[in-house]
């Protein structure tokens, strides 16, 4: 019967780490068309790390990791963290600092030292703070190979530049894999730079949408709601309003039974291929009720 076929399918669900909240789950997952991913924590471990430290002539890099990790003390970016440990495997004391201040999907900026200081995008940097030309080819050329860059200022002045990268998971191409053959196009949401989502992109064999605010995010997705058969991934803790918007908002990875309260669905591996099964899960229940 129906309500039997439903409730073995979530059981056997959630025996593998794929849980759903309900039987509407499954039917809207077993329609999904279009999966949008998150990228950061989602496709990639979401644990980047320092690969270049570019630094402004006259500066040292140890003032530049320095003043770097001084404004990233407080902050829970994976960026941040990153670069707190680059300094500390280098011996650099973070300076101290105050009055520290997220700006969303651009960067951070505090009082180092009584200077002012920020590490940002290079893109916002540019726009706001004049990075010099030839630290935006630096930048461009980091990103170009897939890297997160951000910009280090003190006072106005550019310290340098940080690169980072973020691996993507290994079984991620073959979940994208997987999802084109069974007919569904897979795409990633990022605040990261075109070039860096463009490099991870190519690599997984999906679209991009980069630059994303978390408000863009949302616009992309009621937009592409409005078409119907929308899956979002995401890890749940940033991406809750986008996940709530989505038809069906899917937390992957540890620490998403707290996601639950706003998601239809979760994976509790870090695994990406759980996308697919999720839905040949859901496709195979609907196809036994029919
Ligand atoms: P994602 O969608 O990949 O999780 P975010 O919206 O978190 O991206 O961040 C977008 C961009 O904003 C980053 O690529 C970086 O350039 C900048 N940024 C955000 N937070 C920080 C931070 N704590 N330190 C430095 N740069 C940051
Ligand atoms: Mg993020």
């Amino acid at each position: 019967s129906v309500p039997a076929s439903i409730a073995s399918a979530l059981s056997s669900g959630a025996r593998k780490g794929l849980l759903m909240k309900g039987g509407a789950v499954i039917e809207a997952a077993a329609h999904v068309s279009r999966i949008a991913f998150d990228k950061t924590g989602t496709l990639t471990h979401g644990k980047p790390r320092v690969t270049d430290v570019v630094t402004a002539p006259d500066v040292a890099e140890s003032d530049l990791l320095a003043v770097a990790a001084g404004v990233e003390t407080g902050s829970s970016h994976p960026l941040a963290l990153a670069i707190l440990k680059r300094a500390e495997a280098a011996g650099v004391e973070a300076l101290p600092a105050r009055d520290a201040r997220a700006m969303v999907g651009k960067g951070v900026e505090a009082l180092v030292g009584g200077a002012k200081a920020w590490v940002s995008s290079p893109r916002h940097a540019s726009e706001v703070r004049g990075l010099a030309g030839e630290h935006i080819r630096r930048a461009t050329e980091l990103e170009s190979e897939g890297k997160t860059v951000v910009a280090v200022f003190r006072e106005g002045q550019p310290l340098g530049l940080i690169a980072m990268r973020d691996e993507p998971r290994t079984d991620a191409a073959d979940a994208m894999r997987q999802l084109k053959a069974m007919g569904i196009s897979p795409v990633i949401l990022t605040g990261d730079n075109p070039r860096t989502a463009e490099a991870i992109a190519d690599q997984l064999g999906m679209d991009f949408r980069a630059e994303m605010m978390p408000e863009d995010k949302l616009t992309v997705i009621r937009e592409m709601v409005a078409q119907g058969g929308v899956m979002m991934i995401g890890d749940g803790i940033n991406d809750a309003p986008a996940l709530k918007q989505a038809g069906v908002g899917v937390a992957m990875g540890s620490g998403t039974d707290v996601a639950l309260e706003t998601a239809d669905a979760a994976i509790l591996r870090d695994r990406v291929v759980d996308v697919p099964a999720l839905i040949r899960l859901a496709r195979a229940t609907m196809g036994n009720i029919r």
